[in-house]
């Protein structure tokens, strides 16, 4: 399969020339403007629009959390520039929460790196294990980090799509299979996943593995909303399938799951291998981030499991709330079994162009979305589809969902 080389992931930019006429911004980031949440973000804020575009709670998280970090500042822990792999204690707290819900032991000092938010790790582990020319495979939609780190990376994108079928979007094993070549690097997946809501199988899973094995590739995979999983979906990291643990890079963030988006305290858990490779490469990004804020996630990793089951209860209201103004407004809902994303296809509102549709909404009834054609190589596939996050409060999303209904 070719790699694409088409233009992706985020709106159009104007980043100018110099006097002689050369671009401005390298042509490894050409393609890429201002990203899709800022600019719906900022469109929010102009037309006072109710915000259900960038994925961020509208509440904070739990208060205790919010005062751990408080009292770590207050005490002058993390205020100057913490360890390189991330303070021991929220080390230990990753490797005792991968332990304790997935069965996964990762060694603290070795086998765990704090990085700042997802991003940071995505991004040092693209720059850290993709040679330039690489084939990077990534499930398309993606999300929009994932195709600019990839080019800073010097690799080449190669997207698998997710088709809608059986009211969820679903991974083609044989169009994965047929993805890989000689070429290919690594697998970059995600589960649960944004923007579509699909929380892969385990038999979906388990052939993804074999294929890794077979074919030696190295995965990363982004995890971000392992605790946003509802009904009877259950997330399975991929790193503990036969085979996995040695070759893949695990992502998460405290961002999704703790409800502190601005905290950007996220992680890697990873053989010592991987994580000092991956070190290799965050160690120039950032070197360390969020002291303070580390310190409190590792307490907000061991809250104990009612946190974590009444989130997801609330969390799964919400999207039962939204889920059904979508539907009853007329819109094609695909039921998310994971994130706090719902992808809608605008097709049956006699809409195609959800760019269109996106730019439109919040002047015609004060609503924002994202168009989902900006996670697509297939500008065309991803068209119809649009993008409600449902991490906000009851009356809000009951306040979009009559909105939604004049449409
Ligand atoms: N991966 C996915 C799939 C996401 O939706 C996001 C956005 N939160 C991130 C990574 C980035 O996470 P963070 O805010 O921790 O950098
Ligand atoms: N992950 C968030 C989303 O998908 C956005 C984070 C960001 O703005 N980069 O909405």
């Amino acid at each position: 399969m070719a790699a694409m080389t088409s233009t992706s992931g985020t709106s159009a930019s104007t980043s100018g020339t110099s006097a002689s006429g050369r671009p401005l911004l390298n042509r490894r980031l050409a393609e890429f403007g201002t990203t899709i949440f800022a600019e719906m973000s900022a469109l929010a804020v102009q037309t006072g629009a109710i915000n259900l575009g960038q994925g961020f709670p509208d509440t904070d998280g739990p208060e205790e959390i919010r005062e751990a970090a408080v009292r770590a500042l207050r005490d002058g822990r993390g205020n100057q520039y913490p360890p390189g792999p991330g303070v021991p204690e929220l080390r230990q707290a990753v490797s005792a929460h991968q332990s304790a819900v997935y069965g996964l032991a990762y060694d603290p000092d070795r086998e765990v790196l704090v990085t700042a938010g997802a991003t940071e790790a995505i991004a040092a582990s693209l720059l850290a294990l993709v040679e330039p020319g690489d084939e990077v495979i990534a499930l398309e939609p993606y999300y929009d980090s994932y195709a600019a780190s990839i080019a800073l990376a010097g690799g080449r994108r190669v997207p698998v799509t997710l088709r809608p079928g059986e009211g969820r979007f679903r991974l083609d094993l044989d169009e994965l299979r047929d993805a890989v070549t000689d070429r290919t690097r690594l697998l970059l997946l995600n589960t649960p996943h944004n923007p579509t809501g699909t929380v892969l199988t385990r038999a979906e899973l388990t052939a993804i593995a074999e294929l890794a094995v077979e074919r030696d590739l190295l995965v990363i995979t982004d995890e971000v909303y392992e605790h946003l999983v509802f009904d009877e979906a259950e997330h399975i990291p991929l790193a503990s399938f036969p085979g996995m643990r040695e070759r893949t890079v695990t992502i998460g963030s405290a961002g999704k799951t703790f409800s502190f988006t601005g905290w950007k305290v996220g992680w890697v858990t990873s053989t010592p291998e991987l994580v000092t490779a991956v070190r290799s490469a965050k160690q120039f990004l950032t070197y360390v981030s969020s002291g303070p804020f580390q310190y409190a996630v590792a307490e907000a990793l061991a809250l104990p499991d009612s946190y974590f089951a009444s989130f997801r209860a609330d969390m799964r209201a919400k999207r039962d709330v939204l889920a059904a103004g979508l539907t009853e407004a007329g819109f094609e809902v695909y039921r998310p079994q994971g994130t706090y994303f719902i992808t809608t296809d605008i097709r049956p509102l006699g809409e195609s162009d959800g760019f269109a549709f996106c730019r439109a909404l919040p002047e015609r009834i004060g609503v924002v979305a994202i168009p989902n054609a900006v996670f697509y190589d297939h500008k065309e596939t991803g068209a119809p589809f649009v993008r409600f996050a449902f991490c906000k409060q009851t009356s809000v999303l009951e306040e979009a969902a009559a909105r939604l209904k004049s449409l």
